[in-house]
């Protein structure tokens, strides 16, 4: 179970999406996937890349639709695990609503964000993840915005797994992410993952002083939302491990009829001219 290829990243060297790459290969092989059997989907951005990264089958599409793709992939093939992936700017920014509408769609589809509050692939602007007086080029004076708080959102949008990791934490991103796969339904993971080279606030060291584990918290149950939303408020959203998660909740695919016997792509698709003249006499 190889998940790795031989394509080297163009990342610059200590940017946190390294880490990300190799929790996602080892996770896919701690569940037991072949490279065959999965999908990585990313869109636009540094961290847009990681799909040419992962041997497995992947596209990188457009920005800010990594999850319409996703999405579709995994109702043509529903034997294919599937994971969708980008930056903050990608499913925060121009694909939010993409993200919001597949959270409470509660698609089969592992859905993995490298947070690192700014646009790094343009050279260093404000991202929907920038807190307020984050100075860049887009903002010299500071941004005058509030930050999106993405893990109360997914948890209002009806998420039924939230999680938050930082990159550096392989082994728990890992586990995480083995988890988001495991679940049946939409799984978000927003990772932690910075940009050393243009997010000079945002550092490793300032996410090690700022951030709590909800390991360390005494009592944590990620089965409680009312919970998981005062934790999540308490510490200003910057908490890392299983925030919530509802097993209960049927996914997309256990609620769309005949889904689990057929598969687009394994379909026979071809038409005989008798089936074909038979078709087209049904809308006559
Ligand atoms: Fe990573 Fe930032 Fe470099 Fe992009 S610009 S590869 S996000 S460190």
């Amino acid at each position: 179970k190889e998940f790795r290829n031989n394509v080297k990243p163009n990342w610059c060297p200590g940017c946190g999406d390294f880490s990300v790459q190799a929790a996602i290969q080892r996770a896919a092989a701690n569940v037991g996937l072949e490279p065959e059997e999965l999908a990585v989907i990313s869109g636009i951005g540094c961290s847009g890349r990681i799909s040419g990264y992962i041997n497995a089958y992947g596209l990188h599409g457009i920005h800010g639709r990594s999850l319409p793709i996703a999405q579709g992939v995994k109702m043509a093939n529903k034997d294919l695990t599937v994971i969708a992936s980008g930056g903050d700017g990608d499913g925060f920014a121009i694909g939010l609503g993409h993200t919001i509408h597949a959270i409470r769609r509660n698609i089969d589809v592992t859905y993995i964000v490298m947070d690192n509050q700014i646009y790094g692939l343009t050279k260093g602007q404000t991202s929907p993840r920038s807190d307020v007086g984050f100075k860049t080029k887009s903002t010299p004076k500071g941004s005058i915005e509030s930050a999106l708080s993405v893990m109360e959102m997914a948890l209002t949008a009806g998420g039924t797994f939230v999680a938050q990791s930082f990159s550096t934490d392989l082994k728990d991103l890992t586990a995480l992410i083995e988890a988001g796969i495991n679940h049946k339904g939409f799984s978000l993971i927003n990772v932690f993952s910075p940009c050393v080279t243009y997010n000079k606030v945002n550092t490793y060291d300032w996410f090690k002083e700022n951030l709590t584990k909800l390991s360390d918290i005494e009592g944590y149950d990620p089965h409680n939302r009312m919970t998981a939303m005062k934790t999540l408020m308490e510490h200003k959203g910057l908490v890392t491990g299983l925030i919530y998660q509802n097993t209960e909740q049927k996914s997309y695919q256990e609620l769309v009829h005949g889904y689990s016997e057929t598969s687009l792509a394994h379909a026979d698709l071809s038409l005989s001219e008798d089936k074909f003249n038979k078709l087209v006499s049904e809308f006559m």
